[in-house]
């Protein structure tokens, strides 16, 4: 299969055949080794293709550490039919750095797809899971959370589509991750994500926004571990019922929308973000998310109001915020 041949190109693996097989896709770099992407293949017959990714920002940790730990564990035994590519670390040198971006060139890998195979190291990882992995794909997982500068409702991110169809199937694997909310959003600067791509190939596709804020708790971890393993049973690619990991000690997840920018707090100044509401509070239009103090605390602090009124989905995390960042997201809940 001629999808197959770049992958074995690449990675130096067969993904067509049956049991576990891991390696690495090396990006070859100017003047230094090559980035090396870690991937497992663990197949068991034929069936759908699910691809989950981590570490595309260097500052989301949750899909490396649950994806590092599917690798190792994940048997072609424990799947009923298809197979499963693992990639937890997509980014390594914006990893390795903690940072969102890539040091090696400044740029955002989720801006970069599908990417290019002479370009900068960043646009050549893009290329290489455009032409080599995504091809083999029926659905991809992206792992995300919301780095150091914000923090989420657990959830898996999904679009609407002009095709109600695709809508629908793509809002079934949403709630079937379980994760505390699935959200329908409308992104700003679309161009260049690897969900456009991934969509474009008409790949299911969901952005998982697990956590954030730079770090990882016990229950965010254990929501994508859970929705990691949901996702394969909804595929029937793993048998067995569908699970839910605890959140803030409340079980019943939440489908929200977002689907105008009408929905985003952007910061009126810059300074220190003192935040008065908190993920999942319900709020009114006008009122008062929280202000912005300027450092020297001498000007009377910039209050943040709620664009609209519902559901704190967002919220900016780190303690320093710039004018223009995103304050918070407020959401409907969704009737679908
Ligand atoms: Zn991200």
């Amino acid at each position: 299969m001629a999808t197959s041949e770049a992958f074995r190109r690449l990675a130096g693996i067969d993904p067509d055949k049956d049991g576990k097989r891991s390696s690495h896709i090396a990006i070859p770099v100017r003047g230094r080794a090559p980035i090396r992407l870690p991937i497992t293949v663990v197949r068991n017959g034929d069936g759908p293709t699910v691809l989950f990714t981590g570490g595309n920002h260097g500052d989301e940790f949750e899909g490396p550490v649950a994806l590092a730990k599917l690798a190792r564990h994940l048997r072609p035994g424990d799947l009923v039919a298809g197979r499963v590519i693992i990639m937890p670390a997509i980014n390594p040198p914006a990893l390795a750095a903690g940072t969102r971006a890539s040091p090696l060139d400044g740029r955002n890998l989720n801006r970069m797809f599908p990417g290019r195979a002479d370009g900068t190291p960043t646009e050549r990882i893009a290329h290489a899971i455009t032409s080599a992995v995504l091809p083999l794909a029926d659905a991809l997982y992206d792992l995300h959370a919301g780095g150091r500068n914000a923090v989420m409702i657990p959830s898996v991110m999904g679009h609407v589509f002009k095709d109600a169809s695709r809508t629908g199937a793509t809002v079934a694997a949403m709630k079937a991750f379980r994760a505390p909310a699935g959200i329908l959003i409308k992104e700003y600067e679309t161009a260049g994500m690897i969900d456009t791509t991934a969509e474009r190939l008409g790949l299911i596709f969901g952005c998982c926004e697990l956590g954030g804020a730079g770090m990882l708790t016990p229950e965010t971890v254990a929501v994508t571990e859970t929705g990691i393993r949901n996702i394969l049973k909804h595929f029937g690619i793993m048998a067995g019922r569908l699970e839910t990991a605890p959140w803030q000690g409340k079980r019943r997840p939440r489908l929200l929308e977002a689907l105008s920018y009408g929905h985003y707090a952007k910061a009126t100044a810059s300074g220190i973000f003192e935040p008065f509401v908190d993920l999942t509070a319900k709020v009114r239009a006008g009122q008062p998310l929280g202000q912005v103090h300027a450092l020297d605390g001498r000007r009377k602090p910039a209050v943040q109001e709620a664009p609209v009124g519902g559901v704190v989905y967002m919220r900016h995390a780190f303690g320093l915020i710039e004018r223009r960042q995103a304050v918070a997201i407020v959401a409907h809940e969704s009737r679908r």
